[in-house]
Formats: C-alpha cells, sequence, structure tokens
C-alpha cells in the first residue's frame, strides 16, 4: 500500500529537536507551540467522537491513558536507536562502534545512517525482514515522540478552525514522507495565503513557519497586501524639488486607484 508516512527513523530526526527543546526548561519552545492551543482543540475533538464512536458501536476498547514526560522520551528515543543501529550494523557485516550517550547530535546522526543502511539493505539476502524489524522496533518510539509534543498521532488531523485566508479544512500532518506541515486543503476555493512552500498547487507550512499561521488563527488573516503600484524611489525621481509632505501625497495619489 502506498503511503506518504515518513519512516519511524525519519519521524524521530524530525522531531528530535522539538523532544529535546520540550526536555529541557529554558530551551525554544517546540516549534509546533505557534499552533498548540488549536491542535489541543482538534485532538479532544477527534479522541470525543472517536469514544462516541466506540461506545455506540461497542467497538474496541479505548486505549490507555499515555503517561510520558518529554525527558524519559528522549533518553527511549536514544536507547532504542543505538539499539536498532547495532543489530542493523551486525545483520550487514559491519563492525560495530559507539556513539556518545547525551550528545545532542547522536539521534539525527544515528538516523541519517538508518536512512543509508536502509539502501543498502535493498540489495540485501535478509533486507527485507531487517528493513520491517527496524521499523516496527522504531515505531513505537516514533509515536511516543508524536505524542508527547502535544500532535496527537501519526494520522492527519483536521483544525476545527478553517484557513483564515480561504475557509477550507486545514490538515495537520504530524507524520509526513515532505516533513512535518499544516496543509490548506483548498476545497472552498483557490487559497492564496501568504505560504513559503507550496503542494499541489496549496499553500503549506512547514514547523518553521507556523508562527504566521498560528498568528491568523488567533488573530485573524492580515489584509491582502498589494505591491505598491509606484515604489518611493519612483516618487524621489519624479518628484525632484517636492518637500516631504508633498512627496507622500503625490506617493499616495500615485498608488490609488
Ligand atoms: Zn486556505
Amino acid at each position: 500500500m502506498k503511503t506518504d508516512t515518513a519512516t519511524p527513523a525519519e519521524i524521530i530526526a524530525e522531531h528530535w529537536a522539538d523532544l529535546r527543546a520540550a526536555s529541557m526548561p529554558g530551551t525554544r519552545r517546540p516549534r509546533a507551540s505557534h499552533i498548540g492551543r488549536h491542535l489541543a482543540e482538534a485532538i479532544a475533538e477527534r479522541d470525543r467522537i472517536e469514544r462516541q464512536e466506540r461506545s455506540t458501536l461497542g467497538r474496541g476498547a479505548s486505549p490507555a491513558a499515555a503517561d510520558l514526560s518529554a525527558v524519559q522520551v528522549a533518553r527511549v528515543a536514544e536507547q532504542g536507536l543505538l539499539y536498532v543501529e547495532a543489530e542493523v550494523r551486525s545483520g550487514l557485516g559491519l563492525t560495530l562502534y559507539r556513539r556518545a550517550t547525551g550528545n545532542p547530535l547522536t539521534v539525527p546522526a544515528a538516523c541519517a545512517d538508518l536512512a543509508r543502511y536502509r539502501t543498502w539493505l535493498g540489495d540485501h539476502a535478509n533486507g527485507r525482514e531487517l528493513t520491517q524489524w527496524m521499523d516496527r522496533t522504531l515505531r513505537p518510539v516514533a509515536r511516543q515522540i508524536i505524542t508527547v509534543l502535544g500532535l496527537g498521532d501519526e494520522r492527519p488531523l483536521r483544525l476545527l478552525q478553517p484557513c483564515p485566508w480561504c475557509g477550507s479544512p486545514l490538515l495537520v500532518h504530524a507524520a509526513h514522507e515532505l516533513g512535518p506541515h499544516v496543509e490548506c486543503t483548498g476545497t472552498v476555493k483557490v487559497c492564496e495565503a501568504p505560504a513559503t512552500t507550496w503542494i499541489q498547487g496549496r499553500p503549506m507550512w512547514r514547523w518553521d513557519d507556523l508562527a504566521a499561521l498560528g498568528r491568523a488563527l488567533t488573530h485573524g488573516a492580515p489584509p491582502a497586501t498589494r505591491d505598491p503600484l509606484v515604489d518611493a524611489a519612483e516618487v524621489g525621481r519624479r518628484g525632484t524639488g517636492l518637500t516631504q509632505a508633498e512627496q507622500d501625497r503625490l506617493y499616495a495619489e500615485l498608488n490609488t486607484g
């Protein structure tokens, strides 16, 4: 089945800096905190609907409440990655080496190497088996990171508030192959939100760009701005000999209509 979900190691690498920030007082807050309240509301609503479905349809048991702290999860993630890396290296017949634990660069480096081993495993006799084992072992770790960061789970999450610019639903992808992002679905009309990245003609906000989206969700979208028809330098050239007030008036006149 084709899925656009990232591998567990990719998810861990993507969220690692935020997990560290969440586990250490005095460090910068996780990037998704810009839309934190909106995420929490959307997750609570989805949980409510699913609880209702379970009780109405008698389906399954409700999941055990997670009791996680960012510090614990960071430790588990590092241990898990080092264990998986050692097993994969031995499976590939590579010599083992020791990485420094507690170093902020250890997890991203191990994740990057796991991506490389993954490619090599493609041509290896036990490749498929080992790749599946790697993902099975690391998936719970990736899930814990997403949960402890307040992102719900790996499923796309629909925010309760629509896109401030076009009114279409906004989808949050915490575990996407393109990296974590919020996407405007553009189902109401073509969206002209000032995003830095676009996905198939629709705006998307990467985790580093969430501040602008968070502001717009909280305070409403800033009015659409248009580049001035005539810039200040042009007014300066046309208005030689004019006072500043006259130049300002000329600038305003040239830019109306
Ligand atoms: Zn939109």
